[in-house]
């Protein structure tokens, strides 16, 4: 069955030209990029350094080397969590997170909190955004990272990054978000933002799976990051393991086309998911679930009254998309996140998430109201 996809923020399909761009190192190109006493590994090596250019010049970094590549924001988050964590753990022992985290985060810290350190996980208003002055004052001397999430993947809030960043740099901490929703989504400057670590995932941007990326910023000296796995010392130590030449071309290039084509994707998804939204709201009841002013573009997050996400999704077959994260879709427990911001287990039981993408057509959203509505008419029917 051909069913619309509006789960884009679980994850986004291969663009073509990223495929295009990918091939040569699944086939004839496949040296491996340390091995560059031959020309194998050098063409590799240059690949791989060229990717590196094209996501440091999506975020604004001064060095390529700043980017280090992994398996995925899953491994990134974990990297800089645990890795600062660990390293640093004789400056301090407290960490700053909020409590909309993406689950790798959460689960990394939960992890730390058996190993002595101690979490302030902030809450978060209605909309899912932090409290500066909160944040602000959960800042004490024992104080060595501060961990907060770009842009939600459930509600696309997006938070005050550059205030968190000027937080941060002024009581000497250092910053790590979590921006899988948000590179190549949202203009993200780590100069402008003064952010230490970012998390980048390639799936999440029309780019293979199973690759991400950490930004380090490697001028800021008091940044210590103790690896996950050893061995051959690639990426300069932080990541071991012969790297994944195909999929880090994908990312490169998945990040050189979002650079040239965000600002009108933007416009052209926000338009659309304003559409989707009002299209519904004309023949059937909804609520926006967060409606921050500052949220992507592609995210519509919302409660249908007096109706099973479930057996909306069951029923509306047309119509790809999902109840809460996909990572915690299997369970039953209610989404975090929507907990965080207030709303009762009823309500959150009545919400979906859906996700535009590069791919969504004006005709497909049409096609959506009405599958949507058909589906939520017969099932307040029942
Ligand atoms: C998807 C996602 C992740 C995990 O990324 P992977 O590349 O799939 O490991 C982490 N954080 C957020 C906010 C995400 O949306």
């Amino acid at each position: 069955m051909n069913q619309i996809y509006l789960d884009n923020h679980a994850t986004t399909q291969l663009d073509p030209r990223v495929l295009e761009a990918m091939l040569p190192y699944l086939k004839e190109k496949f040296g491996n990029a340390s091995s560059i006493d031959h020309n194998y590994g050098n063409e590799s090596a240059q690949a791989v350094k060229k990717a590196r250019e094209q996501i440091a010049s999506l975020i604004n970094a001064k060095d390529p080397e700043d980017i280090i590549f992994t398996s995925g924001a899953t491994e990134s988050d974990n990297l800089a969590i645990l890795g600062i964590a660990r390293a640093m753990k004789k400056k301090g022992n407290h960490i700053i997170t909020t409590q909309i985290e993406h689950k790798a985060v959460l689960e990394s810290c939960h992890k730390l909190e058996t190993e002595g350190f101690e979490i302030t996980f902030l809450p978060v208003d209605r909309n899912g955004r932090i409290n500066l002055n909160e944040l602000k004052k959960s800042i004490k001397k024992e104080t060595i990272l501060i961990t907060i999430i770009a842009a939600n993947n459930e509600v696309g809030t997006i938070q005050e990054l550059k205030e968190i960043g000027e937080i941060a740099r002024i009581n000497n901490v250092i910053f790590h978000t979590d921006a899988a929703q948000a590179f190549g989504h949202i203009n993200l400057d780590v100069r402008d933002m003064k952010t230490d670590l970012i998390s980048i995932s390639s799936h999440k941007i029309y780019g293979p799976k199973g690759v991400g990326a950490l930004y380090v910023n490697q001028e800021n000296l008091s940044i210590k990051i103790e690896p996950l796995f050893y061995g051959g010392g690639q990426e300069m130590g932080y990541r071991s393991g012969t790297l994944n030449t195909p999929g880090i071309v994908g990312l490169g290039k998945a990040a050189e086309i979002a650079k040239k084509e965000m600002i009108e994707t933007q416009k052209r998804l926000s338009n659309l998911r304003d559409k989707l939204c009002i299209g519904l709201k004309k023949e059937i009841e909804v609520e926006i679930n967060g409606e921050s002013p500052k949220r992507l573009a592609h995210n519509l997050n919302l409660y249908f009254p007096g109706i099973e996400a479930k057996a909306l999704i069951n029923e509306a077959k047309g119509v790809a998309m999902s109840a809460g994260s996909a990572c915690t879709s299997k369970e039953v427990k209610p989404s975090h996140v929507l907990t965080a911001m207030g709303f009762d287990n009823d309500r959150i039981h009545s919400s979906i998430r859906l996700g535009l993408g590069r791919f969504t057509t004006e005709e497909e959203i049409r096609l959506a109201i009405k599958e949507i509505v058909r589906a939520a008419i017969k099932l307040k029917s029942i």
